[in-house]
């Protein structure tokens, strides 16, 4: 697989997302930044796939906290301008804890401040290359994802990943998140793709394989929709777990609990909420994300 030589991606893991640096020629466009634990590791390999070029440009894909996590430390060291998709401007000026998902889910950011909006519709020409911004809500609402017919190329964020895509919390919030994925992957399916830049995991070129993949997942949640819940329940605890690296069963508990999703967790568990943790938290272990040592759940 051959990437433009003006494009770096920086594969990272599912805590952080994938950070891509454009060489624009004699400076430098970031997409995403990763999650804040990260963010002095961020600096640093962006400095490095930069080549001596100064960091003129961050986009985000969209606000989540793994993607966003660095946002404030690139601008401290590069001074860069942040483009954010035009749907989350309030929640992120506002610095709106909840709509940012970031208190209720147990995740962690660090403050900044954007420059202007993206749009979709909107073209933009980083690393010498001509970019369609497209939306593509499902995961996120707001998220926007990359096209370039030309190279054809997709830096898809969380929309379509090798092996599915992120957990559908809009579906959780009464929002139509499972029709909007079926649109987005629609929409992807009929672009000219032949690599795609997910938000985690490498850069992929069986494309129709990987939709294939997606559309069968988007399926068996559209079959028993219990699945969405399940499936946001486990993606917050890993993902907490893979922040705090370990914590107590009543800790995962109190997590669930100041969770959106408590009212709905009891509804579909029919059991009290230190039985629903206990029982993710086994799912967990029986995936490999998750081990047991002493009262601790320590991540993998
Ligand atoms: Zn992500």
């Amino acid at each position: 697989m051959k990437l433009p030589p003006t494009l770096r991606v920086i594969e990272r893991g599912w805590l952080s997302s994938n950070v891509v640096v454009l060489h624009d020629g004699v400076s430098a466009s970031v997409i995403d930044s990763g999650y804040v634990k990260h963010r002095e590791q961020t600096v640093a390999l962006v400095a490095q796939a930069a080549e001596q070029r100064p960091i003129t440009h961050l986009y985000n894909t969209h606000c989540h906290s793994d993607h966003v996590g660095g946002n404030a430390a690139l601008v401290r060291a590069f001074g860069c301008r942040v483009y954010i998709p035009e749907g989350e401007a309030q929640s992120v000026r506002d610095w709106d804890l909840i709509a940012l998902d970031l208190t209720p889910w147990g995740q962690r950011s660090e403050r900044f401040m954007f420059d202007d909006t993206l749009r979709s519709g909107q073209t933009y020409r980083l690393g010498q290359i001509d970019w369609q911004v497209c939306a593509a809500p499902g995961h996120d609402m707001d998220a926007l994802i990359w096209y370039a017919p030309q190279e054809k190329l997709l830096i898809s964020g969380d929309a379509l990943w090798e092996d599915g895509f992120g957990a559908v919390f809009p579906e959780l919030a009464n929002q139509a998140g499972l029709a909007c994925v079926r649109a987005t992957l629609d929409w992807i399916a009929s672009l000219d793709v032949q690599i795609v830049i997910p938000g985690h995991g490498a850069p992929f070129n069986h494309v129709q394989a990987a939709l294939a993949r997606a559309y069968a997942r988007l399926e068996a949640f559209e079959q028993a929709p219990d699945k969405v819940l399940r499936n946001a329940l486990r993606v917050m605890l890993s993902f907490h777990l893979m922040d705090v690296e370990s914590a107590t069963l009543t800790q995962l508990t109190q997590l669930i609990e100041r969770s959106p999703w408590h009212a709905a967790s009891l509804v579909l568990y029919q059991q009290p909420t230190h039985h629903i943790a206990e029982q993710l938290v086994s799912d967990l272990q029986r995936a490999g994300v998750v081990t047991l040592r002493a009262d601790r759940v320590l991540c993998v």
